[in-house]
């Protein structure tokens, strides 16, 4: 099965690893919901009560703005209770808001002509009759679910996540890509995404795990990217770690976009998962008016790697259906590297990376910093202060 056939299966064909339903009360009432203490309940609980609908969450927010219910044809909504108490009850600019909410700015995204569902081209890199992307030699990114804790309102894969059951990852599939990636010993780094693979309960993902290390002994490299730390962070419990410790996942990227996110529990939760030993990234999204900002980046960088948790990629938005509004210029791009290198920790600093039109691959945005000019070699660092070193010339006499 490829991408495509993910879009068009009917609900009742899919056996997506959804979460478990279990019936529980949503908060219809401010005081409830911050009341709630995530930590009090199971992960799965907490599913049950996320909010659905602008029309829902207005009912513990105030200024939500008002968008037709066909929004949700193009991209569910779902926010758990844990984002809502992060989010601000009044400021419709609010982070943590404006990545989560529904707005009108949503269809003119959809009208622009640039915009388009697969924007990666993953479709055509999609081995067919499996869920796994193979763009790039040597690693591959394993589609494991189309589910997630929330819907990031800029998903790049709104293509495919949401819309629970249409669109599921069921278990051929899943066979099927094993069966592909056991079958290609150059196959050497998995990333399993989704969706988001932690949604899996820890059984099947300590299966799936499992049969990679079983099945494909030849991948030396197991990474996992996983929004639900921050989305949920009572997900990461010791029974989680100890499939992670077992299978040996070398890494696992988040992905926080504001420093909002990094509340006390994700650290409590990101510090069990450093226990297991993995290496911790974190991906970002540049998105206009929640992070396109030089101090609000270099906040959230120091506060990822005060926790443990290397930047890795700060990404250009995609040009998706629902999410080209959130899009910055290059030029402020360029600007926000400059105002961030040199300025802050070294290790801090993650690449900053457009991903190209069609499936080109990542590709690294840095300003120019070493330039030959002239016959001469020219230098100047992060406060604009300059040295020449021409030795470093083609046939220079050292
Ligand atoms: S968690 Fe990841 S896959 Fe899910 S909606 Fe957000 S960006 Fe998309």
């Amino acid at each position: 099965m490829n991408i495509e056939a993910l879009q068009t299966r009917h609900p009742s064909s899919g056996e997506d690893a959804a979460p478990r339903v279990v019936s529980c009360r949503k908060f219809y009432d401010r005081e409830s919901l911050m009341a709630y203490d995530p930590e009090s309940e199971d992960w799965q609980k907490q599913l049950a009560r996320r909010y659905d609908t602008h029309f829902e969450i207005a009912q513990v927010l105030n200024n939500v703005e008002d968008v037709p219910m066909s929004t949700y044809e193009t991209f569910d909504m779902k926010v758990t209770p844990y984002l809502a108490q992060l989010m601000d009850r009044d400021d419709p600019n609010c982070p943590i808001r404006l990545q989560y909410l529904p707005s009108m700015k949503e269809s003119l995204s959809v009208r622009m002509e640039h915009t388009l569902a697969d924007e990666l081209g993953e479709a055509e890199h999609t081995v067919p009759g499996t869920s796994v992307v193979h763009r790039y030699p040597r690693r591959v990114l394993f589609l494991v679910t189309t589910q997630c804790a929330s819907f990031c309102r800029y998903c790049t894969r709104s293509r495919i996540v949401s819309h629970s059951g249409e669109r599921a990852i069921g278990r051929a599939d899943l066979d099927a890509s094993m069966a592909y990636i056991a079958g290609n010993k150059e196959i050497e780094d998995v990333l399993l995404s989704g969706g988001d693979p932690l949604v899996f309960t820890d059984r099947k993902l300590d299966e799936l795990l499992g049969r990679i290390r079983s099945e494909a002994p030849h991948v030396r490299f197991l990474r996992i990217g996983s929004r639900l730390p921050v989305q949920l962070p009572t997900r990461i419990t010791p029974e989680l770690c100890a499939v992670i410790e077992k299978h040996d996942v070398q890494m696992v990227n988040i992905h926080i976009n504001h420093s909002k996110e990094i509340t006390p529990l994700l650290r409590s939760r990101i510090r069990m998962l450093r226990r297991t030993g993995t290496m911790l990234g974190n991906q970002s999204v540049l998105l206009k008016g929640i992070n396109d900002d030089v101090q609000v980046l270099r906040d959230l960088f120091m506060d990822c790697v005060s926790m443990g948790v290397r930047p890795y990629y700060l990404y250009q938005n995609d040009q998706t259906l629902q999410g080209a509004h959130f899009t910055v210029p290059l030029s402020r791009m360029l600007e926000l590297y400059e105002g961030v290198r040199g300025w802050i920790s070294g290790p801090a600093v993650p690449t900053f990376v457009i991903d190209g039109l069609g499936g080109l691959g990542k590709m690294p945005v840095i300003p120019t910093y070493v330039e030959e000019r002239e016959g001469h070699i020219e230098c100047r660092n992060y406060k604009q202060e300059r040295v020449r070193m021409d030795y470093l010339r083609d046939g220079a006499k050292i």
